[in-house]
């Protein structure tokens, strides 16, 4: 994919879909393309192997969120500014002239110079649409060097992923925490320029510094990121002996983040703008944290329900009794009603995991806690129980010893 490519070629009218067609009809139009034009389906029938390859291309952009919008932009940006392709015979070279409608230059050098000074912080510039339309970064490794011309626009700063340990309750109700991080930033002693202090970086002499050099290809013509100074529109003599000459260190930096409540061990969770920083007044990368937590000695968790087992006395679960629990925040009481077995849960609501929609119960279970040993005056007054307790608590096991056990 070249830039000329999308410059010169209509996706839209190549998939026979409007310019602001939605994802399904653009999917729906190229399923029914690629159907018709399949090249099993039209055995050595050059002109539909043709058209299936142009349909191929034009749903790989059309159909990729960022690739449309930087596909639309450079359209945007290129008929806007009076270029019609074809008119002038082909793509000016960077820097150079192209012809456009009738007989008036057209100066490519002055449209992306003007956008590239005037935007200040927008940047703008040949680099930045360059850059965008290659993925922004990959075939830019340039872009993290400095040029001296109006070449390089802003660039997103890196994803940086990091991980974080929290405790139990921290996860549960949120916590903000610093994160110590290390990543790519730019070079404190060449302030990103690469080049050693006291000297500067000169104009790459293949690209003039553009950055990009033209290729020819059957009737195609390329635009690829210039090998000698790898996009970046300049040269370094005299490296920089901090970040050898690449303008870019790994640095070390601690951020305060706020992890949200409710998150869970194992979770990766997304903070926007947290990453490393963009260049030039690009924005933020993203910052990701894998989140650990540390378990918790009385609570567990079932989804976004927090669970706590609580015994209480024989004499508590058959004359019933108000419990006071801890929750992660504060305490809460409990009524226990007489004849309560064990093994029943009873439900305190909101008083759970903080989740996005509804936050999660507490869930008691009590069990029953029998004494390991007795004094005599209470083992006198469990027997005398005893004898009032003439109830089986068991009685399907009872039904199943007499009918000789089985099921
Ligand atoms: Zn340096
Ligand atoms: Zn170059």
């Amino acid at each position: 994919m070249s830039t000329r490519d999308f410059i010169e070629k209509d996706y839209y009218a190549a998939l026979g879909v409007a310019k602001d067609a939605d994802a399904a009809t653009i999917k729906k139009a190229y399923r029914a393309l690629a159907r018709d034009l399949h090249p099993d389906k039209n055995p050595g029938n050059a002109q539909a192997e043709a058209k299936f390859k142009e349909a191929s291309e034009a749903y790989g952009v059309l159909s990729d969120v960022q690739k449309r919008k930087e596909y639309d932009d450079a359209r945007r940006l290129f008929t806007g500014g009076g270029f019609r392709p074809g008119a002038g015979g082909g793509f000016p070279s960077a820097g150079g002239y192209g012809q456009a409608g009738a007989g008036q230059p057209f100066d490519l050098g002055d449209l992306f110079g003007a956008a590239g000074q005037g935007a200040g912080a927008r940047g703008g510039g040949l680099g930045d649409l360059f850059g965008g339309l290659f993925g922004g970064g990959g075939a830019g490794a340039g872009s993290t060097r400095s040029r001296q011309q109006a070449a390089s626009g802003p660039a997103r700063g890196q994803d940086v992923e990091t991980e974080a340990t929290l405790a139990f309750d921290e996860a549960v109700l949120g916590v903000t925490v610093p994160l110590r991080m290390q990543s790519p930033g730019s070079c404190p002693t060449c302030h990103g320029s690469g080049a050693k202090p006291g000297t500067a970086p000169h104009t790459c002499p293949v690209c003039n510094g553009a950055g990009v050099t033209s290729r020819s290809q059957g009737a195609f013509a390329f635009s690829e990121p210039c090998r000698e100074c790898r996009g970046s529109g300049s040269v370094v003599d005299d490296p920089c002996a901090t970040c050898k000459g690449s303008g870019i260190t790994d640095q070390v930096r601690t951020i305060t983040v706020r992890i949200p409540a409710g998150v869970k061990d194992g979770q990766r969770i997304r903070l926007a703008g947290k990453g490393a920083p963009g260049r030039r007044g690009g924005p933020a990368g993203d910052l990701f944290v894998v989140v650990h937590v540390t378990g918790s000695e009385l609570f567990g968790r079932s989804g976004d329900d927090l669970t706590l087992d609580v015994p209480i006395s024989f004499a508590e679960a058959a004359l019933g009794t108000t419990l006071t629990v801890p929750t992660l925040d504060g305490t809460v009481s409990l009524k226990v009603p007489p004849g309560t077995s064990g093994g029943r849960t009873f439900r305190v609501r909101g008083r759970g995991v903080p989740g996005k929609s509804r936050t999660g119960d507490l869930l008691v279970t009590v069990s029953i806690a029998v004494p390991g040993s007795l004094t005599p005056e209470a083992r006198a007054a469990v027997e005398a129980l005893a004898g009032q307790l003439d109830d089986d608590p068991r009685p399907d096991v009872t039904a199943a010893v007499r009918a000789g056990g089985g099921a």
